[in-house]
């Protein structure tokens, strides 16, 4: 068994860099964008960030894109 993470849980997916299903560590992060130069409205984008547990590989994915 792998050891407990409190807050994070393991996703096994699939990694690139591997070429294998590995744990991932899953995260949401709230990532800050602006849509137009000149609008001053700013969005909040949730991004799933995972990372290989075996090669340390970063995959961001926004959430949203429907
Ligand atoms: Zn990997």
């Amino acid at each position: 068994m792998a050891t407990k993470h409190p807050r994070q849980q393991l996703f096994v997916e699939p990694c690139e860099a591997c070429g294998d299903d590995t744990p991932h560590d899953v995260s949401i992060s709230i990532v800050t964008e602006s849509k137009k130069k000149a609008n001053t409205e700013f969005s909040r984008e949730p991004y799933r960030v995972t990372v290989c547990s075996v090669c340390g590989l970063q995959t961001q994915q926004r959430m949203n894109n429907v």
